[in-house]
């Protein structure tokens, strides 16, 4: 055995430095991610170790994901029991976890008599089998809005907004239109009978964590009611008491055709989902006409009833809303001259930089502790676990003055060498 050998069945093999680690990324992964910031080997609570033995305050959660933050007990023992007890089987077959989570998410969706669910593997999929049902209404044309992020498949792509993205793919499924974001005007001349599917994110993550503006989702639910459309609400970053609700649509007090889920809802363990709400949608797809190897799978699905227990049990959602305005008013009081603002809600946040120094800014916070993202040339991302305490969000507002100085020192560095 090599000193980098990692087959003995963790992945783990003996102790190698960060840099030797990603020589062997370099050399043995596809470069779709670009070079990784640190190898990570453990987790706890909201903290991550890399490899060289350093700790970082997790605020990214494996972008919106780590719902129960690393490791947690509860999760660990019932993922643990289930694989102990039965691990996977085909769709020929049903498992109890899986009907258990349809039907928790049918009722944390209030969801009208007739609804179903369909279970995918991640964010992309769950919206390709809502892009499949809009497909199967008949009609043309699928509208969504400039900046969404809906996945990389090719259906989720075509719906997907950014060029980069779509471009080396091209010719993508046909049909997609994409709206400018938060402009009513333009929503309401697109939207007529011909419109199969309305495409939303309640708050474009990616984008940069930008907020529908107040009134668009609920004139959304009329403008595609009155016209027979459907009405797709991508809960995939949003949802899962991300927002501090269970779903972020919620608040809009309106109830869409499909909601797409992901992320959060397995805490870390692979699991989408399509929730068709009444019977209109939930018939779109037919026996034979849609399925997945692993959809549904017992593991995963236990693991996001644990989570959805866990968020119960300890009533995260209102520690959600608690730390998420304590992280919002103590980021904003640092009256910072590069802090332009924050964005969002919950623990979905954005912190908006008076100029594009995002990437600069999160690099300082990693060497610093703190795991963000710049995901936007001016917007710093928040998405930590939901049971990040006010006292490690404090931390991070603490040391935030000190970060953006040392962005705007690296970006004048930059500048003049
Ligand atoms: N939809 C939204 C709103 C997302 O934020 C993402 C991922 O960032 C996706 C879909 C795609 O999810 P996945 O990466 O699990 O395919």
């Amino acid at each position: 055995m090599t000193e980098l050998d990692t087959n003995d069945g963790r992945g783990q093999g003996s102790v190698a430095s960060g840099s030797a680690w990603l020589d062997r990324y370099a050399g043995a992964m596809i470069g779709v991610y670009g070079t990784p910031q640190r190898v990570l080997v453990r987790g706890e609570g909201c903290y991550v170790w890399d490899s060289d033995g350093r700790r970082y305050l997790d605020l990214l959660g494996g972008i919106a994901t780590n719902a129960l933050g690393h490791a947690h007990p509860t999760l660990v023992a019932s993922v643990t029991e289930q694989l102990s007890t039965l691990g996977h089987v085909s769709n020929f077959f049903a498992t109890p976890p899986q009907i258990g989570l349809a039907e928790r998410l049918l009722s944390l969706l209030d969801a009208p008599e007739g609804s179903r669910v369909f279970f995918a593997n991640s964010g992309g999929e769950a919206n390709e089998a809502a892009f499949k049902m809009a497909r199967r209404t008949g009609r043309p044309r699928i509208l969504a809005l400039e900046g969404a992020f809906h996945g990389r498949s090719m259906g989720a792509l075509a719906m997907t907004h950014k060029a980069a993205y779509r471009e080396p793919f091209a010719p993508l499924p046909g049909g997609v239109e994409h709206l400018p974001f938060g402009d009513l005007a333009a929503l309401e001349a697109a939207v007529d009978d011909s419109v199969a599917a309305l495409v939303l994110e309640p708050i474009q993550g990616e984008a940069g964590v930008l907020p529908l503006p107040e009134g668009y989702l609920g004139r959304a639910r009329e403008l595609t009611a009155a016209h027979g459309a459907l009405l797709v609400v991508d809960e995939v970053q949003t949802g899962m008491g991300r927002t501090g609700a269970w779903f972020a649509h919620r608040r809009h007090d309106i109830v869409p055709d499909v909601v797409t889920l992901a992320k959060g809802l397995g805490g870390g363990l692979p699991v989408g989902a399509a929730v068709a709400l009444g019977e209109r949608a939930a018939q779109l797809l037919g026996p034979g006409q849609h399925g997945t190897t692993f959809g549904g799978n017992p593991v995963s699905t236990a693991a996001a009833l644990a989570t959805i227990h866990v968020i119960e049990r300890d009533d995260l959602l209102a520690n959600v809303r608690e730390v998420g305005a304590r992280l919002r008013a103590d980021v904003l009081a640092t009256r910072h001259p590069l802090l332009a603002g924050v964005q969002g809600e919950g623990l979905l946040l954005g912190i908006r930089l008076a100029r594009p120094l995002a990437a600069h800014a999160a690099r300082a916070a990693l060497d610093a502790g703190f795991i963000v993202n710049a995901v936007n040339p001016g917007t710093l991302r928040l998405a930590p676990p939901l049971l990040l305490t006010g006292d490690q969000a404090a931390t991070f507002s603490a040391a935030l003055p000190a970060l953006l100085d040392a962005a705007e020192a690296a970006s004048a560095q930059q500048e003049a060498g």
